[in-house]
């Protein structure tokens, strides 16, 4: 990201950290689009109509055309070859769409895009073929153990290490080049298979023992040194064929014919698929994204943490469209039948809100249910309206939350569904609820990000030696920390630790006992955290609690050596019946079990949660858990916060920096279906009081609101301005200047 006009990740993160502490400048200039940006910076709209084999019979291309236009894309994605050739290729094994008869759709879908002025990538969907392409080139095929082909459904699947992804399918791109010039490709599923699967053909056999010295491992053991090898190996190979389809489609198409596999939001979706989202995101000139759809205990406000995670590695100048299904796609798919609008709709607004470009997605040519096409419209026009405004802005933010795709690996193993991403979803939905912006940090980025205020390390089993001296180093230079559960308890690569690397910043110690088994991400204990009854004040932490000397917890907790200099303010309660009623009376009714352990680290504030509220609060989502976190992010912060949102709703906020402005987005997350898909009705929430840090020596300031249409006055002291929000409906976006 060495673009010399924009914003490169590594200022980003130096402003980043800059803009709350100091609030004294506005970010540097962003680059200005101009006909010497390469078109994949230019693209802010997109669309894709994904044609089904039956299409190139029925595929109206002229209502397309109006189609494109009436929702204002400027890129389209079109089906070229791969399982499905779309066009009539020289090369024999190519399957041909079914009812393609001799048709260049592909051909004629580009020359229309390009006389309409749009962008087109041609889309690639290359990890598998049929039975007579396998015949005549069996070694190019996956195998399992016993030397069987790997098959899904009736294909065969094609193994990344065989000459099918190195001879082959460069040919098609090159083939597909010089009959069309498309502007780019992406492809679907060029990962191949994924850490499900071990392919033990021959080429993967040679290649693995030349780089490694070992045969391949024999079962999926995370404790046997073939296995992490095979794992890291697999993630190389992926990347390297990322530059290696770069480099046939820039020799064959130019220096803008960029090629960019498709990725997800989900850090464990990439894991599986060993996708590795920051090594790629170093080499990719755009993030194609395929996350299409909420999943319903992770809410719209993971569209927005996507777009941040993904800018966080490629930059705030480079673009992150996203696919973003019309149809029914969640739980259930329904390829032909319309998503409701409103679930649409604000899934597209929430990725916007954190930076991602818009992209509707059909299946098939045709849908009866004509509903779907009038669902992106609005969204796309309201967007082409204000587009300088959603792209090319430098986030602001006091608290960075930790990721890690070797933790999701080494730590998460084969459950990382409750050891990662629960208590990391626990964590996003606490700070949404709070109305706290904040930033998804890869773990390697925190030396780049020391200026942020908080740094939270939601169980972060697998910390590495270096890692562990970053995050010390951030307490040093005054930052916070919080962290949960199992973080720094092992290595790098998921060994066992005998305390955790960072004992000295938590002040405290595993003891002798085996920490307990945690109950899966639903399952639930009878427990409780007894609150500390300080004498005078209870800590910060407790802040609105006064209520009570107890909350509800649910997981279990073992005894902890806590340092003298440490404080804890919150201890264990062991289970007690539930059941029959006449039971449900405290056994035991204290303990010194830590649950929650504060203490003061030269400037450094540090919250050590044993008690794993983040995962607990992913699941059953009590205000209690979510209160606490939200407190001992404010208390780590040890000051003001960057935006304070005071009124009644669920809002997702987010707050960005131009040069001359401040812009807030805000996402209206109140609704009938928060937890569950789909939604079907927006309800209007308001007013908010909103007051925001703006740049020292600000002493007057507009705000306007570009979705409620008009300017509203900011009342500016003290370095802050404030203002009044009547109503919000789906999401609202204000331009401070
Ligand atoms: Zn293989």
């Amino acid at each position: 990201m060495e673009d010399t006009g924009g914003i490169t990740r590594r200022a980003f993160l130096a402003l980043t950290a800059a803009v709350p502490l100091a609030p004294c400048a506005f970010a540097a200039q962003p680059s200005a689009s101009s006909a010497q940006t390469p078109w994949y910076r230019r693209a802010l709209r997109w669309g894709q109509t994904n044609i089904t084999e039956k299409d190139p019979v029925r595929y109206d291309i002229d209502w397309w055309r109006g189609y494109w236009k009436r929702t204002a894309v400027q890129a389209v994605i079109i089906n070229a070859g791969g399982i499905v050739a779309y066009y009539p290729s020289r090369f024999p094994l190519h399957h041909r769409a079914e009812f393609l008869n001799g048709r260049d759709l592909f051909g004629e879908l580009t020359r229309a895009a390009h006389e309409d002025g749009l962008w087109v990538m041609a889309r690639m969907d290359s990890n598998r073929a049929g039975e007579d392409f396998f015949q005549a080139h069996p070694d190019w095929f996956a195998r399992d153990r016993d030397g069987r082909p790997i098959r899904a459904a009736d294909k065969y699947v094609a193994c990344v290490n065989s000459p099918y992804y190195e001879q082959y399918l460069p040919d098609v791109l090159r083939e597909i080049i010089e009959r069309s010039r498309p502007d780019g490709f992406t492809d679907n599923s060029w990962a191949g298979l994924g850490r499900d699967t071990i392919c033990y053909c021959d080429n993967c056999a040679r290649v693995f023992r030349a780089k490694t010295a070992q045969a391949l491992p024999p079962t999926a053991d995370w404790n046997a040194p073939a296995y992490r090898d095979w794992i890291m190996w697999s993630y190389a190979r992926r990347s390297q064929l990322w530059d290696f389809n770069n480099r046939v489609t820039q020799q064959a198409g130019g220096p803008d014919c960029i090629w960019s596999g498709m990725n997800s939001g989900s850090v464990t979706a990439q894991a599986r698929s060993f996708r590795d989202l920051k090594d790629i995101g170093r080499r990719a000139t755009i993030m194609m994204l395929d996350h299409q759809r909420r999943d319903d205990d992770t809410g719209f406000q993971q569209n927005g943490d996507t777009g941040k995670r993904v800018h966080g590695l490629i930059g705030w100048d480079a673009l992150a469209p996203e696919s973003m299904a019309m149809y029914e796609s969640g739980p259930g798919y329904y390829r032909v039948a319309a998503k409701p609008a409103a679930e649409a709709r604000m899934w597209m607004i929430a990725g916007i809100a954190g930076g991602i470009q818009p992209w509707w997605h059909h299946v098939g040519a045709v849908a009866e249910d004509r509903r779907m096409y009038d669902s992106a419209a609005p969204v796309m026009q309201w967007h082409q309206a204000h587009e300088r405004y959603l792209v090319n802005r430098t986030p602001i933010a006091g608290v960075g939350l930790v990721w890690s795709q070797r933790n999701t690996d080494f730590f998460g193993r084969d459950d990382p569904d409750s050891r990662v991403d629960a208590p990391y979803t626990g964590f996003m939905h606490a700070l949404v609820r709070a109305r706290i912006p904040y930033l998804p940090v890869h773990i390697d980025d925190i030396e780049a990000s020391r200026g942020l205020r908080v740094l939270i390390l939601p169980n972060i089993g697998a910390l590495s030696d270096a890692q562990a001296v970053a995050v010390r180093r951030f307490v040093e230079g005054g930052g916070g920390v919080i962290a949960t559960g199992q973080t720094s308890l092992y290595t790098g690569t998921g060994d066992p630790r005998d305390d955790f690397a960072l004992a000295d910043l938590f002040g405290c110690h595993r003891a002798a006992d085996p920490l307990p088994a945690r109950p899966g991400r639903s399952g639930s204990a009878h427990t409780y955290l007894r609150l500390a009854q300080d004498v005078g004040s209870r800590h910060a932490i407790l802040e609105g609690l006064d209520g009570t000397d107890v909350v509800a917890f649910g997981g279990s907790l073992t005894p902890m050596r806590v340092e003298a200099d440490a404080r804890v303010v919150a201890t264990y309660v062991p289970p007690f019946p539930t059941y029959p009623p006449e039971t449900a009376w405290m056994r035991v009714p204290s303990t010194d079990i830590p649950g929650i352990v504060v203490s003061q680290r030269g400037r450094g504030r540090v919250v050590y949660f044993a008690a794993d509220l983040d995962r607990r609060y992913a699941s059953e989502h009590l205000p209690d858990h979510a209160r606490l976190i939200a407190n001992a992010v404010r208390w780590a912060a040890a000051g003001a916060m960057p935006l304070e949102v005071r009124g009644t709703g669920l809002l997702d906020c987010h707050l960005y920096t131009q040069p001359g402005r401040l812009i807030l987005h805000l996402v209206n997350l109140t609704s009938e279906a928060t937890w569950r898909a789909p939604l079907d009705e927006l309800i209007r929430v308001g007013p908010f009081d909103v007051s925001v840090a703006v740049p020292r020596g600000m002493t007057a300031a507009t705000a306007r609101l570009l979705v409620g249409g008009k300017t509203v006055k900011a009342a500016v002291s003290n370095d802050r301005a404030a203002f009044t929000i009547e109503a919000i409906e789906d999401h609202e976006v204000v331009v401070i200047e």
